[in-house]
């Protein structure tokens, strides 16, 4: 069978016989190791997903398979498995293994998608082209000079490149969006707390989603229905019953009205990105949408904010990594705070270590006023400014990265080039709200262009409904 079906086309053809998944997962085996290349996968569970392969057969054949059955899923190594290795692409967690499974990964489990590995990502979630991995560059499978995004760079690829079904990533500032518009697929940062983090390495904790990656738009509403819901053991995690996201799709959203705002297409933007959104814009026009220009006026300033925000959450969060309970330990200390030293200095990378200065610094005493406590209040105008504009628009559209990929390498030498990459896609996180990539076609390099679908909190289907009426009948 051809992986260039919906996941809801594969789980049927198993359960009709005429795909097995252990086949499947054979193919993709295959498939990952010819793609070596790309750098996709920190770990490949290879006896692991053959032996899942098998269950799920049996399951299948009593009838008593879940909605994932057969499935196969990459997931960002940010989460944890029990007895599977947890880096976070970083050095300090060489050669940890975790004793629990995130619950996000457990429910995908528990409806029997089979799990094929970890995927390479930014160090600890912290970066825009998944250059800082310990583990190596992932390469763009459009063009392996360029970079795939990050710091979901490897679920993207793994997706993108047709080593997976469909893939689990993290968006704490873009990390879902912006590598899914740079590889070509669909991507969803769900609203925040709609997704337990429960066995998610935190990195910013009021910002941390998680959500799927897909070929299609209905791999992502599926993978989002059996990851939404209540958690006890997420004390965050949204209480009230998910949306029947799948069912959802196929109702078109009466009368939707979208916003367009100013401020996302302004002069940096590369101009066939703007070109191939307005086309998408005046098609939903000609279809009967109602097109409002609006504004988000403190835009300017979630840069700033952001940075200010998750280096603050970030310098607390990983505190931890101190060479006593995770990972990896320093070498020749005679102290113990050389060793916490020596241990910090060698187990995390560049970016790391300077996001947590700042964020050490912006919490300083003297300095919480001027940088955290103002950045707070820059977070709630963000949120204002989409509260407004939701009380007039149900879904905002917008370009995801002001460029398509760019070459490795590039922007490496400059963090403040590399952070300006995120521009559109930083407020959603600022704010909550969910956030999705839809593939809407390529520049004159054949590389893919992403355009950003925003709604309100918790409004993922009428995103998806909408991405659906673009997938169908727009592009
Ligand atoms: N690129 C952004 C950053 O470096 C976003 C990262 C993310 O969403 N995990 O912080």
């Amino acid at each position: 069978m051809k992986n260039n079906q919906s996941c809801l086309n594969i789980v049927s053809a198993f359960k009709n016989k005429e795909a097995s998944p252990t086949e499947s997962v054979k193919n993709y085996l295959a498939e990952i190791d010819a793609q070596r290349e790309l750098n996709a996968f920190n770990f490949v569970f290879s006896e692991a997903a053959l032996h899942s392969a098998e269950a799920v057969e049996r399951k299948i054949e009593k009838g008593t398979a879940g909605k994932l059955a057969g499935l196969v899923v990459a997931i960002k190594d940010v989460l944890s498995i029990e007895g599977k290795p947890l880096t976070c692409s970083s050095k300090i967690l060489e050669n940890f293994i975790p004793l629990y499974t995130a619950t996000a990964v457990q429910k995908l489990i528990d409806e029997d998608a089979i799990i094929i590995g970890k995927t390479n990502c930014d160090e600890f979630a912290m970066g825009s082209s998944n250059e800082n991995s310990a583990f190596g560059s992932v390469l763009n499978p459009v063009d392996h000079t360029r970079a795939p995004g990050g710091s979901s760079g490897g679920s993207a690829v793994a997706v993108a490149a047709s080593l997976c079904d469909f893939s689990i990533g993290t968006d704490t500032g873009g990390s879902i969006r912006q590598p899914a518009a740079f590889c070509g697929v669909y991507g969803l940062k769900p609203t925040y707390s709609l997704v337990s983090r429960f066995g998610l390495t935190a990195f910013a904790s009021s910002f941390d989603s998680i959500g799927p990656f897909g070929k299609y738009i209905d791999d992502v509403a599926l993978a989002l229905e059996v990851l939404a819901g209540h958690d006890p053991k997420d004390s965050t995690s949204f209480m009230s019953q998910p949306a029947d996201y799948v069912n959802d799709l196929s109702a078109r959203g009466e009368k939707l009205v979208i916003g367009i705002p100013d401020e996302y297409f302004s002069s940096g933007l590369q101009p066939e990105i703007k070109t191939e959104i307005e086309d998408v814009v005046s098609r939903l026009a000609n279809a009967g949408y109602e097109i409002r220009c609006i504004k988000l006026p403190h835009t300017d300033y979630a840069i700033a904010a952001y940075y200010i925000l998750t280096t603050a959450e970030a310098s607390s969060n990983l505190a931890r990594y101190d060479g006593v309970r995770f990972g990896y330990r320093g070498q020749d200390s005679r102290t113990v705070a050389d060793m916490y030293k020596n241990t910090r200095s060698e187990g995390f990378g560049t970016e790391v270590k300077r996001r947590i200065m700042l964020g050490t610094y912006v919490l300083s005493s003297g300095y919480y006023d001027a940088y955290y406590k103002k950045a707070q209040k820059v977070r709630r105008l963000i949120k204002q400014d989409f509260e407004k504009a939701f009380g007039e628009v149900d879904i905002i559209i917008t370009p995801t990265s002001p460029t398509t990929a760019f070459k490795l390498g590039e922007k490496t030498t400059d963090p403040l080039e590399m952070y300006l990459s995120d521009i559109f896609t930083i407020s959603t996180n600022l704010a909550g709200i969910p956030g999705l990539n839809i593939p809407i076609g390529s520049d004159n390099q054949g590389l893919p262009i992403g355009m950003q679908l925003l709604a309100s909190h918790f409004c993922e289907s009428k995103l998806l409904q909408l991405g659906k009426f673009i997938e169908k009948n727009i592009l």
